[in-house]
C-alpha cells in the first residue's frame, strides 16, 4: 500500500514577497510596531487596515496570539473576576484559558453529533448570571449563530467569537467573525494563515477597540499609530492596564502576502475535504455530520464519528491508521488531549456533559490541508477505509 511522502502537518511555503520585506525589516533592525511614525503605518498597522477590509470590519488590531485576542475581547468588554463565561464544551483548551486568565468561571456547554452547540443546554444555560459568550466554530463547525445571537441580543450578552480555525468560513454569506461583538482569529501555523505565531481582533465597536488597543500595549499616546477612527482612546487613557500582546513587524510582513492566497486556500481546501468526506460516507461505520444550511466551511482538516465501535476497537483503529501513515485521532481517547474537556483541570470542577463526552469517544479529527491533491486524498481514503475494514471486518 502507498504511503503519504509528506506529513499533513508540514506547512506550505510563505509567498517570497515576505522574503524582501523581512531582508528590509532586519536589515534596518525595525521590528517594532511603534517605530514608525504615524504617516508611515509600520507592517502591523498595515496588516490590520487589510485584515479588516478583507474580513469586513470596522477595526482590527494584531495580537501575538488568538489566546491574547479571547482575553482582551473579555477585558475589553468589561468582565470582571468572578463573572461567568459561557463557552462550548468542545473547544481548545486555550477558551477556558482564555476565561480563567480573565479571572472569569467558565461554564460549558453541551456540544453535540455534529459538533455543534445544543441549543437547548445554550437557552437553560443563559442565565441572568452570565457576562459574555465565547463562541468557538471548532474546526470551523459553526453553531447556530441566528439562535445563538437572538437569545444573546433579547439578554444584552456580549459574544464573542473564537473564528480562530474558521478564517473563510461564512454564516448567511457572511464571514464568520464578523456575527458576534468581537470576532477572533489565528495565525498559529496550524491555521488558515501561517505566522508561526499571532493573532487578530476585529470589532466595530470604538469602545471596545479603544479598550484593546491601550490594554495590548499602546502605551502613552501609542494609540495614535494605530489611525483609527474611533472617539474613544482619551476617555481610556492611564485607565487601564497594559499586558504587552502586541504583534512585532516581522510576523506581520509573514502574513500580509498570505491574504491574497486565502482565497485559494478556501477553494482547495472546501474541495478536498468534500471529495474525502464522500468517499467516507460510503462506510456503514463512518458519519460525516452534514454542515448547517447557513454555512460554508473553510476546511483544512476533516472530523467524522465512528458508528458501532467500542474504545477497544476505536484504539485499535488509531494504532492501525497511524501504522498506514494516516494517523486518525479520536479526540476523547488521544491521551490528554487539549480539546477534551475533563483534562481542563484548571477551570476547577468539571461538569458532567454526556452529550459531549459520547461525541468525544467517537469523534475522529484528520488534518487535509489545502496542498494535498488527488493522489494523496486516495492514500488517505484508502489508509482510513482499509483500518475501518481491518478492525470492522470487510
Ligand atoms: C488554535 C486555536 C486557538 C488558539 O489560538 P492561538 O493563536 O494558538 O492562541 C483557540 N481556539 C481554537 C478553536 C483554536 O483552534
Amino acid at each position: 500500500m502507498n504511503k503519504l511522502s509528506t506529513s499533513v502537518y508540514d506547512a506550505e511555503p510563505i509567498p517570497a514577497q515576505a522574503l524582501q520585506e523581512v531582508e528590509r525589516l532586519l536589515s534596518s533592525g525595525d521590528l517594532f510596531r511603534y517605530t514608525a511614525p504615524e504617516d508611515d503605518p509600520s507592517p502591523v498597522v498595515r496588516l490590520e487596515e487589510e485584515f479588516a477590509e478583507f474580513i469586513g470590519a470596522r477595526y482590527a488590531l494584531a495580537l501575538n496570539s488568538c489566546s491574547s485576542a479571547i482575553f482582551l475581547s473579555l477585558r475589553s468588554l468589561g468582565i470582571k473576576p468572578g463573572d461567568k463565561v459561557l463557552i462550548p464544551a468542545f473547544t481548545f483548551a486555550a477558551v477556558p484559558s482564555a476565561v480563567v486568565h480573565a479571572g472569569a468561571q467558565p461554564i460549558l456547554v453541551e456540544v453535540g453529533d455534529n459538533y455543534r452547540i445544543d441549543m437547548e443546554d445554550f437557552a437553560a444555560k443563559l442565565t441572568d448570571h452570565v457576562a459574555a459568550v465565547v463562541i468557538s466554530h471548532m474546526r470551523g463547525h459553526t453553531s447556530d449563530m441566528d439562535a445563538i445571537m437572538a437569545l444573546c441580543e433579547a439578554r444584552g450578552v456580549p459574544v464573542v467569537e473564537d473564528a480562530a480555525h474558521s478564517l473563510g468560513t461564512t454564516w448567511n454569506g457572511c464571514n464568520i467573525g464578523t456575527i458576534g461583538k468581537v470576532g477572533c482569529f489565528s495565525f498559529q501555523s496550524y491555521k488558515l494563515v501561517n505566522g508561526g505565531e499571532g493573532g487578530i481582533l476585529i470589532t466595530d465597536d470604538e469602545d471596545v477597540i479603544a479598550r484593546a488597543v491601550i490594554m495590548s500595549g499602546a502605551y502613552e499616546h501609542n494609540w495614535r499609530k494605530h489611525r483609527l477612527p474611533s472617539n474613544a482612546f482619551a476617555k481610556y487613557q492611564n485607565a487601564l492596564p497594559l499586558y504587552n500582546l502586541r504583534m512585532n513587524n516581522l510576523s506581520a510582513a509573514i502574513i500580509r502576502p498570505q491574504l491574497a492566497e486565502i482565497p485559494r486556500r478556501v477553494r482547495d481546501g472546501r474541495a478536498n475535504h468534500d471529495y474525502v468526506a464522500a468517499s467516507l460516507r460510503a462506510s456503514p461505520h463512518i458519519e460525516v455530520p452534514a454542515p448547517l444550511p447557513r454555512e460554508e466551511r473553510a476546511p483544512d482538516s476533516i472530523q467524522f464519528n465512528l458508528v458501532d465501535f467500542t474504545a477497544d476497537e476505536a484504539r485499535r483503529l488509531m494504532a492501525l491508521s497511524a501504522a498506514k501513515g494516516t494517523p486518525i485521532s479520536v479526540f476523547g481517547l488521544h491521551q490528554d488531549n487539549a480539546r477534551a474537556f475533563w483534562n481542563w483541570q484548571f477551570i476547577g470542577n468539571i461538569p458532567n456533559l454526556p452529550k459531549t463526552r459520547a461525541m468525544l469517544m467517537k469523534a475522529c479529527d484528520m488534518r487535509l490541508p489545502a496542498r494535498l491533491r488527488k493522489p494523496e486524498l486516495d492514500i488517505i481514503i484508502d489508509g482510513v477505509l482499509s483500518s475501518v475494514a481491518e478492525v470492522k471486518g470487510a
